[in-house]
């Protein structure tokens, strides 16, 4: 039979555009839907304006810091509109790119809302298509809680384009997009409340990260308060009016819920393509992203694996070499580098102490707790960890974490190490780059259990 495309791909955020343009690059003839802006949620509004803010918001720390280094700093102002206005500016930009790109490459961009009408078919408004091959990557969408008062809340999605900076903030959920945020609005100048419904922010993280980003997010004037949520939310006259669980109220001009995403596959007719989803909406896929229907695949946020843009991306370039470049590849997901980017940032790889000595039993820790050289003369009281964790049988290092400045910059090449599978001893034999915090991960000589 002949169809309209040999690869129609719903969702040009970063799974979707890396797969088309792979998949064309083997010589498919590939279309991309996309129903608001290409880039998706990364680019538009995720990873790369998220962290234009968080640089942003670092400056006020920075220009204290210069001060101890004998710079005369003059009286200093932040505009809020003129960086939304700059950051919207990049992200027009990044946007045109990924355009630019995929038309090099050859895949026909279709706007408009795309639903799956049966295994090889889909529609975008009156339009019936046809493709040998469909492939979903629709990404994720913040979910809310069902609280009173929840229309006045915002997300993630708005605070990157609220008007003007709110004097004070209030932020829901202790994940990734909770902690950064509280520390974007917080280095901006904003007074922020953050709270977390449960015993401490960021679950899964090593416990020692998660408490120690804890204190030095309270060191930096965050109210972050645990064990607590939102009961209720009522307008005034000039904010918002908070009801706590503890019984206890607050008044803000802002609240922003962090509180997690759901898979975007609502209406997107895979129920009736006979797509089978899990309870919580993501599409079940096996280890090539193929879902139980033989020609329909998903990548991304949208099977709820790990929601990361590199995953996305490395899940899609799979699939495509999988179906259009005869070579089966499965995404590993084991050993994925991460980085949260609060303030100071986290950078982690493997497993926590808590998830290794579940696993491999006997381990070895090691740890260091200093200050950063950068704070010395800066007069910043911010600490910095770092903490390797050995698998004691084998040698093996099972887990890297950091906490402190350019944590995220430095995991990244320990995470090669850990993917690669190599020993304690092999760190030890690194010769070490000085000064630098990085170095602590090959000067860490004794283990603590
Ligand atoms: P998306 O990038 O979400 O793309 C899906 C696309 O599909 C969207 O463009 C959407 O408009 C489109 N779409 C949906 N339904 C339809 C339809 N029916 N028809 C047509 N088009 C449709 N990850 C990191 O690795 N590092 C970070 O620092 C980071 N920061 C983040 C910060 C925030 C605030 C958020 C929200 C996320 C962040 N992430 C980060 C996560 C990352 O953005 C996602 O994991 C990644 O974008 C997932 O890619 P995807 O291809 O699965 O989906
Ligand atoms: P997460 O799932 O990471 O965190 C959700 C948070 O909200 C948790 O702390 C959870 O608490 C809490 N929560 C859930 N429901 C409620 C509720 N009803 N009331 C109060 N709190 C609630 O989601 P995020 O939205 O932070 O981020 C989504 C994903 O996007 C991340 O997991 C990550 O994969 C990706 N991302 C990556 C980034 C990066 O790489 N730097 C940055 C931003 C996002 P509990 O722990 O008790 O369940």
């Amino acid at each position: 039979m002949d169809y309209d495309y040999d690869l129609f791909v719903i969702g040009a955020g970063s799974g979707g555009v890396r797969a088309s343009r792979i998949a064309s690059g083997f010589g498919a003839k590939v279309a991309v839907a996309e129903e608001f802006r290409v880039g998706g949620t990364c680019v538009i509004r995720g990873c790369v304006p998220k962290k234009l803010l968080v640089y942003a918001s670092h400056f006020g720390e920075d220009f204290e810091s210069a001060r101890g280094y004998g710079w005369d700093v003059g009286e200093s102002s932040f505009s809020w509109e003129t960086l939304i206005a700059r950051k919207d500016v990049e992200i027009d930009r990044l946007n045109g790119l990924y355009i630019k790109n995929l038309e090099a490459a050859g895949v026909e961009i279709i706007n408009g809302r795309a639903t799956v009408e049966g295994p090889n078919s889909v529609r975008v408004g009156d339009n019936v298509i046809t493709a040998k091959t469909i492939l979903v990557a629709t990404g994720g969408w913040p979910t809310l809680p069902d609280v009173p008062g929840i229309e006045y809340a915002i997300t993630s999605n708005e605070a990157l384009h609220l008007d003007s900076l709110p004097e004070s903030i209030v932020v829901v959920g202790g994940g990734y997009i909770a902690v950064e945020f509280a520390g974007i609005f917080n280095g901006m100048g904003s007074r922020v409340t953050q709270l977390y419904r449960s015993e401490q922010i960021l679950r899964g993280f090593d416990d020692e990260i998660r408490a120690r980003l804890h204190d030095e997010m309270i060191k930096k004037g965050i109210d972050l308060r645990t064990h607590v949520n939102i009961t209720s939310i009522t307008k005034t006259g000039d904010g918002l009016r908070l009801t706590l669980t503890d019984g206890s109220e607050l008044t803000t001009k802002a609240v922003m819920y962090a509180t997690g995403r759901a898979p975007n596959t609502r209406d997107l007719g895979l129920h009736e393509a006979g797509v089978a989803c899990d309870e919580k909406g993501a599409i079940i896929v096996d280890a090539y992203s193929k879902t139980n229907v033989d020609n329909i695949y998903a990548v991304g946020d949208v099977t709820d694996r790990v929601a990361l843009t590199p995953v996305a991306i490395k899940e899609g370039h799979a699939f495509a070499l999988t179906v259009f470049g005869d070579t089966p590849t499965s995404p590993e997901h084991d050993a994925i580098p991460t980085a949260v980017f609060s303030q100071p940032p986290i950078g982690t790889v493997g497993c926590s102490e808590s998830e290794a000595r579940a696993t491999y039993g006997e381990i070895e820790v090691y740890t260091s707790d200093f200050k950063p050289m950068k704070h010395t003369l800066g007069g910043s009281d911010e600490r910095a960890f770092t903490k390797l964790i050995v698998d004691k049988a084998t040698d093996r290092v099972v887990g890297a974490h950091m906490l402190g400045l350019d944590a995220a910059e430095i995991i990244q090449g320990i995470g090669i190490a850990v993917k690669a599978g190599l020993t304690k001893a092999q760190f030890d034999q690194t010769v070490a780059v000085h000064p630098s915090s990085a170095e602590e991960f090959v000067l860490m000589r004794n283990p603590r259990s």
